[in-house]
């Protein structure tokens, strides 16, 4: 498994646990707003997983969980085996995804390999490969998401309200989507690492979180498991 980052402990990452985080390098999306641009672009500079899975066992005890995030995971051929090999050290496990993969996401219900998924939503799906660009299609994403409520995961989706959602994106994204257990409004803030030509995109004002809860407040009626992260 390549593993191209850790954060050795984070309460905010997995619901209700203590969690280390590992990043995986690569995407199969590019957007614009991508925190963790450095991984979708270099994919070659990565942490040596035995010294990883060392330090996973010798915090057995003290971390509840481990969160695989990235990047995109489901692009890794091993991701099913390095998620059981950590639940076998005692780790609950999340994955957060693009949802892009619904056959990996598939393929990790059936070895019951994760017990808590993140997907993200991007975009309403006239708009998806606007925002998501790269391979991003919103029918995958739909799929995925389908797969877990049809097969009773624990999930959430995740959207991040950048500036050029709407309102009106919004609740045609809360809208297109059967109702999910939980709906998460992530608040936009502006990346380190950005391409030169989405400058413009990158600087527009976020909206502030008065504004996101009034949104959320719209969007219930949608999906009424909406919640704020701020
Ligand atoms: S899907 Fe996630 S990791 Fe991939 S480009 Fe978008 S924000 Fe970045």
């Amino acid at each position: 498994m390549i593993i191209a980052g850790m954060v050795k402990t984070s309460l905010i990452d997995f619901p209700g646990k203590i969690a280390t985080v590992l990043f995986t390098p690569g995407c199969d999306y590019n957007c614009f707003y991508c925190h963790n641009r450095e991984l979708i672009e270099n994919v070659e500079d990565t942490l040596d997983i035995n010294e990883i899975e060392a330090f996973l066992k010798k915090r057995q005890g003290l971390i509840d969980g481990v969160v695989i995030t990235g990047g995109e995971p489901t692009l890794h051929k091993d991701l099913i085996p390095f998620l059981l090999k950590i639940k076998q050290y005692g780790y609950m496990t999340k994955l957060d995804s693009n949802g892009s993969n619904p056959e990996v996401i598939t393929a990790c219900i059936n070895a019951k390999a994760v017990d808590y998924y993140a997907i993200d939503y991007k975009a309403p799906a006239h708009r998806y490969l606007e925002i998501a660009r790269g391979n991003a299609d919103v029918e995958q994403v739909k799929r995925t998401i389908q797969i877990l409520i049809d097969t009773r995961q624990f999930f959430e989706v995740r959207t991040t309200v950048i500036p050029q959602l709407s309102i009106e994106d919004l609740i045609q994204m809360a809208d297109e989507l059967p109702t999910v257990p939980k709906y998460v409004l992530n608040p936009y803030t502006k990346p380190s690492l950005f391409l030169e030509e989405d400058q413009e995109l990158i600087e527009m004002p976020p909206y502030s979180e008065s504004q996101i809860k009034e949104f959320a407040e719209i969007l219930k009626l949608y999906q009424p498991n909406m919640e704020l992260i701020f």
